[in-house]
């Protein structure tokens, strides 16, 4: 992992990411493809197993891509648009079919996408910014107390879902959304919930039910391990502006 070609296109994941996009640029959401991981499959491990990642990242997020396409495929007006765009505006999707399979396929895609970047191996996941440090104090008490708050959305989240660390009105906030919902999803979300994630936890049984099986909590306490810090900062760094 720590060849220069490899540091590159990491440092790039990082650029991108803090331009704002989960995602290379492109104009429209047509033929969405599946993410390289930027690590291995094992690279998580201990706290991510190997055969949780290459089944949640090559059947799991694969799956939202190939019905997300397919939706897509049916309706040209959806596929000349930005998937961030069809997130952000979903209430105009006037047919329910469409609408629902974009939420629920296009989010997998969005919030998956979002997850491999928020993630790295345990040697580089680092800390956060001081800057990010100094706005985590300032909205939790301390880093800790963010950590609690975040770790309790999860948990408490009922079936499946997320956590997110989001930038609303330039604060943080520690929200969850049902599903494949995400911050995003302005119309579909709560207001109170909608902003910039720059943090996300995926809670579904399917990301952790192998390793852990039923101890969410278990999951959620190892995962800070690999937390990308550098990413989640620049992100920050992007959405404060
Ligand atoms: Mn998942």
């Amino acid at each position: 992992m720590m060849n220069a070609p490899l540091n590159r296109r990491h440092f790039l994941q990082i650029s991108a990411l803090a331009a704002g996009s989960a995602f290379a640029p492109s104009a429209a959401s047509a033929a969405q493809t599946l993410p390289e991981l930027p690590y291995g499959f094992a690279a998580l491990e201990p706290h991510i197993d190997a055969m949780t990642m290459e089944i949640h990242h090559g059947k799991h997020h694969a799956a939202y891509i190939k019905n997300l396409n397919a939706a897509l495929d049916a309706a040209p007006g959806l596929a000349a648009k930005a998937l961030p765009d069809l997130l952000g505006d979903l209430p105009a999707i006037s047919e329910d079919a469409a609408r629902n399979t974009v939420r629920n396929n296009g989010g997998g895609h969005w919030n998956h996408a979002f997850f491999w970047k928020i993630m790295t191996p345990p040697a580089t996941s680092g800390a956060p910014s001081a800057e990010l440090g100094s706005a985590l104090q300032t909205a939790f008490g301390s880093v800790d107390d963010f950590k609690k708050a975040f770790a309790e959305a999860g948990t408490k989240r009922f079936g499946s879902g997320w956590a997110w660390l989001i930038v609303q009105d330039g604060k943080l906030k520690v929200v969850s959304t049902p599903n494949q919902d995400n911050p995003v999803m302005k119309g579909i979300v709560p207001d109170s919930d909608l902003g910039t994630p720059i943090l996300g936890l995926d809670v579904w049984e399917h990301a952790y039910y192998l390793h852990y099986q039923n101890r969410r909590p278990d999951y959620i306490t190892a995962w800070w391990n690999v937390v990308n810090w550098p990413a989640v900062s620049a992100l920050y760094a992007s959405a404060a502006k």
